[in-house]
């Protein structure tokens, strides 16, 4: 797959190119790779327009004709894994393995959508009278707009659009403007199967034209939207205009709770893949670890242990295989994010915090890498524990009592991801009940499967990824009644 194929937006199965483009930076070296197109308000009407008319004939296709298409499209998409990963971690740094990894897991939620398309029932209700006749059937939304982020820049693609498609609508992706490519290079696979034209279209270009765009039209029934907080409650204030259908994944501040009866090796190994994968920015990362007073200094020791032989370095580094990277934590996604992460630092010394390991840029001045770190002495007044740090900084608190924690997480605006430790039964019931959060890991920390409702409550979002959930989120209830006569 040659690097100037990917200079298009997809529109009713075309290649559209604009005049004007965007940069798109490496962030292991500061470079410009490629130019995508800057699409307007223009290309975006015109991609509302095709996914308006495919709808109809898409949405009447049976769901089984509709999983042929999405099977094949997770059949080329691994086919052409290695291609993928290696676009997806030119722009992104991830590492090679996690890219691969990453276009894996687009393939299965695509398949397991594809299934999935074919089991939406309805319901027969019985009737307030002798010859009343209720049923309930459910139908697809109809144009979706879906707003893709930058860190998981394959996967959240594949995670919106597979349940849209499977459910009977057509789609017009905007993907975030860091990483179009991977965006571009997936669709593409989409438009091999032979998809008709205009049920998927994508606009690469400037978030704020083509949302307005997207919010603005009438014939856009539905926004999903993964992404900040911020903008999350910019588009759920828009979509209130026209009482748009709404679903909203955005941030999180995942506590990490180490109990004194947990397994600590299991708790040290767990935190320091979850924290450090994609350089700590994963919305359902570990942002802060509570360690309970009695085990706070042995698993201090084991989690900097582990994370002193993390090595950083350019995601791209050629020859490696999966779980054989030569390197496991690649550059942040831009100057902006490694600013925020070294001001967050700053704060947390400034009150008090300890580096045990790491604190620093790292490698040469041009690309986005920071050490990975670890800090003790944390407190909650360091702006690192009440904000989403998003990069690779692991910051440890102590508490003594489960309440403490539970507070923690009511407290939070936030509600997406926590995670905890322990081997009391007892407790797993009771802490998995009473923290405040839409998922719960225990001795564990993988959330992110296709047959799972994936997602938060309070300030972290509004509806689920995953599981029938997620084919809900892309349907309409519709009730029927009919009088005999
Ligand atoms: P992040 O901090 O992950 O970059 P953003 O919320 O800024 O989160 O971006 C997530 C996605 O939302 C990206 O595709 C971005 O381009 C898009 N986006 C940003 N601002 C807007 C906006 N005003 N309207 C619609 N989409 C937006």
């Amino acid at each position: 797959m040659e690097k100037t194929t990917l200079n298009y937006l997809w529109i009713n199965g075309e290649k559209i190119s604009t005049s004007e483009t965007i940069d798109v930076i490496n962030p292991a070296t500061g470079e410009v790779i490629d130019q995508v197109p800057n699409g307007c308000e223009k290309e975006t009407k015109l991609a509302i327009n095709a996914a308006y008319e495919a709808f109809k004939p898409w949405k009447k296709l049976t769901p089984g004709k509709r999983e042929a298409y999405l099977v094949k499209w997770a059949d080329n998409l691994l086919e052409n894994r290695d291609e993928l990963a290696a676009i997806l971690t030119e722009e992104q740094g991830k590492p090679i393995s996690e890219s691969r990894g990453e276009i894996e897991g687009c393939a299965t939620f695509i398949r397991w959508y594809a299934e999935e398309g074919k089991r939406v029932y309805g319901e027969v209700i019985t009737g307030s009278s002798e010859n009343q006749r209720i049923s309930v059937i459910k139908q697809p939304v109809g144009v979706c707009g879906l707003i893709t982020p930058w860190n998981f820049p394959g996967a959240m693609v594949a995670r919106k659009t597979a349940p849209a498609l499977a459910a009977g609508c057509t789609v017009v992706v905007k993907p975030a403007s860091e990483t179009p490519r991977i965006a571009i290079a997936i669709f593409e696979q989409l438009m091999k199967t032979g998809i008709p034209a205009g049920v998927a279209n994508l606009v690469t270009g400037k978030a704020s034209v083509i949302g307005e765009t997207l919010l603005e039209d009438r014939r856009v029934k539905k926004i999903s939207f993964t992404g900040s907080t911020e903008i999350g409650k910019q588009l759920m204030k828009r979509a209130a205009d026209q009482v748009k259908r709404i679903s909203l994944e955005l941030g999180g501040n995942a506590p990490a709770i180490v109990f004194p009866d947990a397994n600590l090796d299991l708790a040290a190994e767990k935190i320091v893949d979850n924290k450090f994968e994609n350089c700590g920015q994963m919305c359902n990362g570990i942002n802060v670890i509570y360690a309970h007073e009695e085990i706070k200094e042995k698993l201090t020791e084991k989690i900097v242990n582990l994370v002193k032989e993390l090595k950083v370095g350019s995601g791209s580094v050629p020859g490696s295989d999966p779980g054989t990277d030569p390197i496991q934590i690649g550059p942040l996604v831009n100057e902006a994010a490694l600013k925020n992460v070294e001001e967050l630092l700053q704060d947390a010394k400034e009150k008090g915090a300890t580096v045990e390991t790491g604190g620093e840029r790292t490698g040469d001045s041009t690309g986005y890498f920071f050490q990975p770190t670890v800090l003790s002495d944390v407190t909650l007044d360091m702006k690192l524990t009440q904000d989403e740090i998003f990069g690779p900084v692991a910051p440890i608190l102590s508490f003594q009592r489960e309440q403490e924690v539970v507070e923690f997480t009511e407290k939070s605006p936030y509600g997406l991801a926590a995670y905890f430790f322990t081997r009391d039964v007892n407790r797993v019931y009771r802490m998995a009940e009473e923290l405040d959060s839409g998922m719960i890991g225990v001795n564990g920390t993988s959330l992110s499967v296709p047959q799972a409702p994936f997602g938060g409550i309070k300030e972290s979002g509004i509806g689920r990824e995953g599981g029938f959930y997620g084919l809900e989120e892309f349907l309409e209830l519709k009730y029927i009644s009919l009088t005999l006569e």
